[in-house]
């Protein structure tokens, strides 16, 4: 896909991305909206998301995001929809299904096909920020903001390099960004590895209370509503959790979940080995990748447990 192609002639594109927006959600975002601003002067451009988090202040723009989402006056001529399906667009959803164009860029296994006219779909692709990177046809147009955005989107979703599925050309395309001279350990360490103090808190309180079982080969933690209100946290002070739960050795799965509701739950599964965790989230109607993805669930936190073991069990 060339998106110069893809947009040209339009006069309002929107951009979006995924409910609870996450490192590679915001960066494919901004990193496309930058460079759109860029190529398409005369068009109207705007990103209709969820407010990020904090730490993602550093990305370029990200004060021009619209978090409104008013009712829709006129439709977009070319809607965009990045690291999701249409459906966990939230409430963006609207915009997406009234354009003009729809274009769908992501790498989840479990969006296969695509929910667009125009789709780019690269499940083994290790973020939509390194896909976002290939459809920027000119790459003379691209400056350290834009590389930035996009930097941030990978190293968010792959662990700092360090998951499965960072390939070569995952480097290759790093190698490129950080050439345009930004700071990368600093962001790195802003937006990756650095915690609130509360949020360190809620950590070590999720890891004291999680639970093995399957003999030793899972792990599940959960922290409820009024744990959160305690610490006055939001979902995204949870961001980690489930991958620390995954260190444990001898782990294959990791569970982590949050009350998001009466009798609902936000769960979070991880695999270490064999186990396609994106089948699992898949039987209850969520979704993701192989080795790390999601699903809201209904039903008491011990119900929701022992369903997740059958579905894991049959793998294990
Ligand atoms: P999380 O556990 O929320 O960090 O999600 C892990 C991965 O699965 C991310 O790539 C998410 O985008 C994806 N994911 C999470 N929840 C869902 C869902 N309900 N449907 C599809 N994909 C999901
Ligand atoms: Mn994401
Ligand atoms: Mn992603």
């Amino acid at each position: 896909m060339n998106i110069f192609e893809e947009v040209k002639g339009a006069k309002t594109i929107g951009i979006s991305g995924h409910i609870r927006p996450d490192g590679d959600c915001v960066g494919s975002v901004m990193g496309l909206y930058l460079y759109l601003k860029k190529i398409c002067p005369k068009a109207k451009i705007q990103v209709m998301l969820e407010q990020p988090a904090d730490i993602f202040s550093c990305i370029a723009g990200v004060e021009e995001i619209n978090s409104d989402f008013e009712p829709i006056t006129d439709c977009f001529d070319v809607f965009i929809a990045l690291d999701c399906e249409k459906t966990r667009l939230g409430e963006a959803e609207k915009y997406f299904d009234h354009a003009g164009k729809k274009i769908n860029i992501d790498h989840h296994i479990s969006n296969a096909t695509g929910c667009g006219d125009v789709n780019f779909v690269v499940p083994t692709a290790s973020s939509a920020s390194e896909l976002v990177y290939k459809v920027l046809e000119d790459k003379s147009q691209i400056d350290a903001e834009i590389a930035k955005a996009l930097y941030i989107g990978i190293i968010h979703d792959t662990g700092v390099f360090q998951y499965s599925n960072t390939a070569p050309e995952t480097l290759e395309i790093a190698a490129k960004l950080i050439a345009y001279g930004f700071d990368f350990p600093k962001l790195i360490d802003s937006t990756f590895y650095e915690k609130t103090y509360v949020q360190n808190q809620i950590m070590g309180r999720a890891l004291l209370e999680s639970i093995l079982f399957m003999d030793g080969k899972c792990i599940v933690s959960m922290i409820d509503k009024k744990t959160m209100a305690f610490y006055n946290a939001a979902p995204h002070d949870l961001d980690g959790i489930v991958n620390q739960l995954r260190n444990t050795k001898g782990v294959e799965c990791a569970i982590f979940m949050y009350e998001t509701g009466s009798l609902e739950y936000k769960v979070s599964l991880r695999s270490n080995g064999e186990l396609d965790v994106a089948k699992v989230a898949s039987f209850f109607g969520g979704g993701g990748h192989v080795k790390a993805a999601g699903v809201t669930m209904q039903g008491t936190f011990h119900d929701i447990v022992n369903n997740l073991s059958a579905q894991i069990a049959k793998q294990l």
